[in-house]
């Protein structure tokens, strides 16, 4: 793919080099003539957000060829991503991916798995409206997370993992959920709380964030196997339905989004289908649909028939977090003992044990 690269401020006197990945979405849309939105050509982001240039920063963008609207987003973006930060790492102290919503959230927990001994600050960031509208929010959002993605404490990144900002919070990359649709807080992490807060000041909470760890190289993997599915349990269901997921030729992983705290109805058909896929070599993780809580397998009747057909506990892991990471689990290990085992423990804070 040819990337676009562009010198936003070269600033002599900052030290801090920030690169911004630019891969479409809301974020940069203008209104033409006719007052239809089209994709706005970034060299021109200072017109747009002349504050860029006081922040002190050194700042690129290195641009998608065509923006992207993140619905069309899958494992060939996030590996150019990956790719991109790979190897520009060295060059600088800090990446800021402009991304559309709707699956910035599968984006950033996918890039938390692929980036391993990650020790600088990725911080995905994007907007509800436009950069070209008057209310947009894009301003506000860009500007924080290029400062938190500066950030050092002495000499040394405050941020060290994969994180999403949005609307005055920082969450964990591979916590977040898109939550909302028509409100700024699009975004939240119901299971782990924020990392940093912005308000007058912005707030860092220390405690709660990646350590930075010296020395440490960072390689990334970016294979993903596409062959799993989400099997979001509802009332009423059919043996046929049910049937014909499991049976999906090539499937390798199910996530089972479940009721509250991993409960599944516990007819006799539906346990014989899940018993017969995990036979198969199927493997199926349990996730609850509530975006608060954890699974809890075995503490209803109607869960501890899962935990002994084999069904594995995704504990308090969102949705986007199990699914990116099977695909990248499915991709990376070869073992199906050690794939099992790791997806009950937490790869990159993903969930709590
Ligand atoms: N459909 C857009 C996208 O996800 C929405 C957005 O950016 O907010 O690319």
């Amino acid at each position: 793919m040819k990337f676009k690269i562009i010198n936003i401020t070269d600033n002599p006197d900052g030290n801090q080099s920030i690169l911004i990945i630019y891969t479409g979405g809301t974020f940069g849309m203008v209104y033409d003539e006719s007052g239809a939105l089209i994709p706005f050509n970034f060299s021109s982001v200072l017109e747009r957000i002349p504050e860029l240039k006081s922040l002190g920063l050194n700042l690129t963008v290195i641009s998608f060829p065509e923006p992207v609207d993140s619905s069309n987003v899958g494992s060939g973006h996030w590996a150019d991503m990956a790719y991109i930060i790979h190897s520009n790492y060295n060059q600088y102290d800090g990446f800021v991916i402009l991304h559309g919503t709707d699956t910035m959230a599968y984006s950033a927990s996918a890039l938390s798995f692929m980036l391993e001994n990650l020790n600088k600050p990725v911080i995905f960031t994007g907007a509800q409206i436009p950069i070209g509208a008057t209310r947009s929010d894009a301003r506000e959002n860009l500007i924080t997370a290029l400062e938190m993605a500066s950030k050092t404490e002495n000499g040394k990144p405050v941020i060290n993992e994969v994180c999403l900002y949005f609307n005055f919070v920082l969450l964990r990359g591979n916590r977040s959920q898109k939550i909302r649709s028509s409100t700024f807080g699009a975004f939240e992490s119901e299971n782990y709380p924020h990392l940093a807060e912005s308000g007058v000041e912005i707030e860092y909470f220390q405690d709660r964030l990646n350590e930075h760890q010296s020395n440490q190289t960072l390689t990334y993997k970016n294979k993903f196997d596409p062959n799993v599915v989400v099997l979001k349990i509802f009332p009423n269901m059919t043996p046929s339905l049910v049937k014909g997921i499991l049976n999906i030729q090539g499937l390798r992983g199910v996530v089972l989004e479940s009721f509250g705290s991993g409960n599944t109805m516990n007819f006799e058909w539906f346990i014989k289908l899940l018993r017969e896929a995990i036979e198969k070599g199927i493997i199926i993780l349990n996730v609850s649909q509530c975006i608060g809580g954890s699974v809890l397998q075995g503490k209803y009747e109607t869960s501890r028939k899962l935990l002994e057909i084999g069904v594995l506990s995704g504990g308090d892991i969102t949705t986007e977090a199990a699914l990116t990471k099977m695909m990248f689990l499915l991709g990376n290990e070869k073992s199906h003992e050690v794939l099992r085992s790791m997806l009950t423990k937490p790869l990159r804070g993903e969930m709590t044990i």
